[in-house]
């Protein structure tokens, strides 16, 4: 129930849209800024800030270069390893200084390496955010008890070999034995097909006998027609 009495004639609002003198009285001081705009005194209006178009005060990606980068093949480097023997890449770009890299290197993640813990080996070795679990000097530690166990057991199975992804890139790939399966496949498919129609055949034919086809029956799959004979179709 309503305390304002409709009665009396004024057209009431209801107190929360009411603003404060003040608060009414500096907009209107805005507003006849807005509208005068050339007197020199006043400060010019502010314009509206858009919140579209290009951020050009967004922060640049910084390329690094590659002789700064850890060459992949001293990435699982172990503790007593020489880095110069492990690249086999004679042209190799990548830096192959593995302290200036270790020193280089932001600070960990964390202090337990999952992989290292789990499989006894981290696959990431020298570039890992855990790798203070498992760097000693220039080199990684490798429990080879546990290993052992996971050496031959990759665990993700569903990734492509890296010579097998190279093959597939070259074309190179053999298919033959999935041309073989796809073969055999199909070839067993079409021979149930032939049985399902051998077995449909006597029944569609008796059918075909009863009903006669009405309307013309071109046959343009069966005989090639004439350039003359051909539809035209008018291009404006
Ligand atoms: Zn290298
Ligand atoms: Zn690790």
């Amino acid at each position: 129930m309503s305390c304002i009495d409709i009665n009396d004639g004024e057209a009431h609002i209801k107190p929360e849209y009411i603003l404060p003198k003040e608060a009414s009285g500096e907009k209107k001081e805005e507003e006849s800024g807005a509208s005068e705009g050339a007197d020199s005194t006043s400060e010019p209006p502010q314009k509206k800030q858009k919140f579209t178009g290009r951020n050009k005060k967004r922060p640049k990606l910084v390329k690094v270069p590659k002789s700064s980068k850890l060459c992949r093949q001293l990435w699982c480097l172990r503790v007593g390893e020489d880095p110069k023997t492990k690249c086999t890449y004679p042209n190799c770009v990548f830096s192959h200084d593995v302290a200036t890299f270790l020193n280089n290197k932001g600070e960990d993640r964390g202090t337990e390496c999952h992989n290292f813990r789990t499989y006894g080996m981290c696959p990431y070795g020298l570039m890992c955010s855990f790798g203070s679990d498992h760097i000693e000097g220039t080199g990684n530690k490798v429990n080879e008890e546990l290993w052992e166990k996971f050496k031959n057991k990759p665990p993700v199975t569903n990734t492509l070999k890296k010579e097998v992804q190279q093959l597939l890139w070259k074309r190179k790939y053999d298919f033959t034995k999935a041309m073989q399966a796809h073969r055999a496949a199909h070839e067993e498919a079409t021979s149930k097909i032939g049985e399902a129609e051998l077995a449909t055949q006597d029944m569609s034919v008796e059918e075909s006998e009863k009903t006669k086809a009405i309307g013309p029956a071109p046959e343009e799959d069966l005989i090639k027609l004439t350039s003359r004979e051909k539809k035209k179709v008018s291009v404006i």
